[in-house]
């Protein structure tokens, strides 16, 4: 999708720090790290966020949550981590292209917000 940034991360327009690639998912560092980790999931497909999912197929939306658990073993994420997904305004989505955040290497805080 023109002027999508994420698509142009894929389309290799903008570079970008890959960590993991398969054929319905890129992942790639956050440039602005809220975390020691801090990973961004994204389909390959332009999709807007979790309210338009039902624009993406069972198999893209599976291969995001599969790369998350991949990615965690990879970067040794043991401890665990939290995964956040912000869709539309009210949780402040910065990029309309549907990304999980993989935060992990710290404590994070109790509530969520
Ligand atoms: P959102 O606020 O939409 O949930 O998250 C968007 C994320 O994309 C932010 O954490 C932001 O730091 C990250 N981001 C924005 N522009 C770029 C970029 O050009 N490259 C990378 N790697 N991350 C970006
Ligand atoms: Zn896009």
């Amino acid at each position: 999708m023109e002027n999508c940034l994420f698509c142009k991360i894929l389309a290799g327009e903008i570079p970008s720090s890959k960590v993991y690639e398969d054929e319905y998912v890129y992942a790639f560092r956050d440039i602005n790290p809220q975390a020691p980790t801090h990973i961004l999931v994204i389909p390959k497909k332009h999709v807007g966020s979790i309210a338009e999912a039902d624009q993406a197929s069972d198999a893209e939306l599976a291969a995001c949550l599969r790369a998350v658990r991949k990615i965690a073993l990879d970067e040794k994420l043991e401890n665990g981590y939290r995964v956040v997904s912000n869709c539309g305004p009210d949780a402040c989505q910065s990029v309309p292209h549907l990304h999980f955040h993989i935060l992990g290497g710290r404590k994070m805080a109790e509530e969520m917000a």
